[in-house]
């Protein structure tokens, strides 16, 4: 077929949240082809893809499709149901628990692969519909400390910078983050910036592709990062390497986060996190000396049970040096799903916020949203994702409502994950796919994926760019906002959009990040970066040039002292588990499974064990090899690579069949953000 047959639409990747845009080609059938827009303006980039944007569309039109309401019959086994009969059961499933136990029975996990007005009526659903500030979603597992930390001291809790600070920059210092498998684009931008003579800076407990690259590789003990850091802190400190203008001008806490970072001597932190006190020494003095520094960092930092202090210590730094508010400057945490900025957290499907990061305590935004919404809300927060599943657990939660989420494979510890789904009084699970979640749902509803609608997603640096169909929805599959529509008038209420443009123009007249973000406008610039507060205001490059988002416009930094993993290596279980992701795949493989082409280089999931440790154990690459947590155990074949320490092992997070989540805590949760602890877990190790 020739291209110029084709349908075309300009469209914003559906896979990670780097955000690349491309003309996407339908036969409207299947895609037939991605190609870059070649546009050098878009916003972030639309000159290349990486294999997944490129090739990774088979799962549009695979046979595994949901294309009809699957409803659970008699016999336990689902049916296919016409979408009246399956919507009436979800009206009186969610319904009746709504009307016997109140809205705090019922939970609901919005999905950040949804579009930004998708997931703004999942917010409105839950809290006008079922009448529970419950809504959450998958943000918790990976980044609200990120969040957390990052607005506590500066205000917002995202990326300060653009991506094209990672080419300006004269240093980067990357943690926690395999950027060239997880974010690739991202390390394009960042390789060539090292090319081009930046230093980069990796601490990591994995040698992970990137610090080929790099300047300076430093190997981390999983779970001390706040020790590292803030033994770069003390050195620039003690030895007035600090901005101390900046210091002066636009922070404060200074003096206490001096006083705390005492203790992190570079020989303590040698003996805490094994990074040699030379290298400490070394990385202070380089981002110290450097015009310009970036702060990067993934899910490494963050998924711990104290991601939030991992992540105060980190801003500290970045303030101490003055490295905020400037081009080539700033703090970039790199989001992950495609529309997890936006819609995992912008839109506001959370338990403590309406959308913008509007707090629901605070009397004069509730009584907003209550009258626009026309019903009334608690001021108490809902259940955040982590702790909806320990609500269930003794029946404080009955029902719940997931959208684009596997969690029996997202969560930490799926055994128990599974145990609560299939006890539920009632599940509904809406999702292109009949994943493992499904296996446990009451209503299964088919909804569409980003080539079969219109909307928007937010990338990674808070540009707002616009999503387009480009083909009609395989079979009776629906887009998320038209079922929600559906399932609200059918309880009770009166929606009436008539496009996803309808329902931003609700957001831009409710949220005041947002309040210039019209559909017209994003299709007219390419993009647009929040804050953007009217239909006059250019949006925001770079955040905090002038001031940070706090009551005195100045950075509040934290002290922050020593802490550890929840759950330490002993004597049963002698090594520490990381998880993450490999280039091949996404999240828990509903999407990339169905790539005939991405399978070839990614089959199975498998363990990184050190060579040392691979000769104690006799095994060799390729041999099965059970890993065992106290939770949990999975059989997965053996990669034998220095790129692990000798103490520590990895599994990726992609297949069910050996789903590392088994082996993960549910229980040891970060205090503020409620993020579990993935990256670290106390395992043992036999050959199978
Ligand atoms: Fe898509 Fe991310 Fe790859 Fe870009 S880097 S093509 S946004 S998966």
């Amino acid at each position: 077929k020739r291209l110029e047959d084709l349908n075309v639409a300009d469209t914003t990747c559906g896979y990670c949240a780097v955000g690349c845009r491309f003309d996407l080609y339908s036969d409207g059938e299947e895609i037939l082809a991605a190609r870059p827009t070649e546009d050098e303006d878009a916003p972030v980039n639309g000159i290349s893809t990486c294999v997944k944007g490129k090739f990774g569309y088979d799962f549009v039109n695979s046979d595994d499709r949901l294309t009809t309401p699957l409803v659970r019959d008699e016999n336990d086994e689902f049916r296919e149901a016409s979408w009246e009969e399956a919507l009436d059961r979800v009206a009186e499933g969610l319904g009746g628990i709504r009307d016997e136990h109140g809205g705090d029975a019922l939970s609901v996990i919005a999905s950040s692969k949804a579009t930004n007005e998708e997931n703004y009526l999942m917010g409105k659903f839950a809290r006008q519909v079922l009448g529970t500030n419950s809504v959450d979603n998958c943000n918790r597992l990976c980044h609200s400390s990120t969040v957390a930390g990052l607005a506590a001291t500066y205000g917002y809790g995202a990326a300060s910078i653009s991506v094209e600070d990672l080419e300006l920059a004269d240093c980067i210092l990357l943690t926690g983050s395999n950027t060239t498998e997880a974010h690739p684009v991202l390390a394009t931008r960042i390789k060539q910036n090292v090319r081009d003579g930046a230093d980069l800076l990796v601490f990591d407990p994995r040698e992970v592709q990137i610090a080929e690259y790099a300047t300076q590789y430093s190997r981390v003990k999983p779970g001390y990062d706040a020790v590292w850091i803030n033994g770069i802190t003390r050195y620039i400190v003690n030895n007035d390497l600090h901005d101390e203008a900046f210091v002066e001008e636009r922070t404060t806490g200074f003096e206490d986060v001096k006083e705390a970072v005492q203790e992190f001597t570079p020989e303590r932190v040698e003996e805490v996190t094994g990074v040699p006190r030379e290298e400490i020494v070394s990385a202070a003095e380089t981002i110290a000396e450097a015009d310009t520094c970036v702060f990067g960092w993934t899910l490494g930092l963050t998924e711990h049970s104290h991601g939030t202090e991992n992540v105060m210590a980190m801003a500290n730094l970045a303030a101490v040096t003055g490295n905020l508010g400037k081009p080539g400057t700033g703090v970039s945490p790199f989001r992950g799903q495609n529309n997890v900025q936006g819609g995992g957290g912008d839109m506001g499907p959370l338990p403590d916020n309406f959308p913008g990061y509007q707090d629901i305590a605070d009397d004069e935004i509730r009584a907003k949203f209550e009258e626009a919404w026309d019903c009334d809300i608690s001021p108490e927060y809902g259940h955040y994702t982590t702790q909806m599943f320990l609500a269930a657990d003794d029946e404080r939660v009955r029902g719940m409502y997931i959208i684009g989420e596997n969690a029996a494979l997202s969560e930490p510890g799926v055994n128990h994950a599974e145990e609560i789904l299939a006890d539920l009084d009632f599940l509904v699970v809406q999702d292109l796919f009949v994943n493992e979640t499904a296996q446990y749902a009451d209503v299964v509803l088919p909804a569409c994926s980003f080539v079969e609608k219109t909307g928007t997603f937010t990338n990674t640096d808070r540009t707002v760019q616009m999503v387009k169909q480009v083909m009609e929805p395989k079979g009776d599959s629906r887009p998320d906002w038209k079922i929600l529509q559906d399932l609200a008038n059918r309880m009770g209420r009166d929606w009436d959009y008539g496009s996803t443009a309808e329902i931003m123009e609700e957001v831009n007249s409710l949220t005041p990040l947002y309040g210039g973000v019209s559909h017209a406008r994003v299709e007219a610039e390419g993009g647009l970066q929040w804050p953007c507060w009217d239909k006059d205001h250019p949006g925001t490059e770079r955040l905090y040039t002038e001031e940070f988002n706090t009551d005195d416009g100045k950075a509040q930094m934290q002290a922050i002292g020593y802490s550890e993993p929840a759950e330490l290596p002993d004597d049963e279980y002698p090594f520490t588990l990381t998880t993450g992701r490999v280039l091949y795949q996404y999240h828990t493989g509903t999407m990339t499974h169905r790539e005939e082409g991405i399978m070839q280089y990614t089959p199975s999931d498998f363990v990184e064990i050190h060579p040392d440790t691979a000769v104690d154990y006799g095994i060799e690459s390729g041999d099965m090899v059970r890993v065992e947590s106290r939770r949990g155990e999975v059989t997965v074949p053996a990669q034998v690579t220095d790129r692990v320490g000798r103490d520590n092992l990895f599994v990726p997070i992609h297949f069910a069949e050996s789903a590392v989540n088994r082996l993960t805590d549910e229980e040891h949760l970060d205090p503020a953000a409620a993020t579990p602890e993935f990256k670290v877990s106390a395992v043992r190790i036999r050959p199978v």
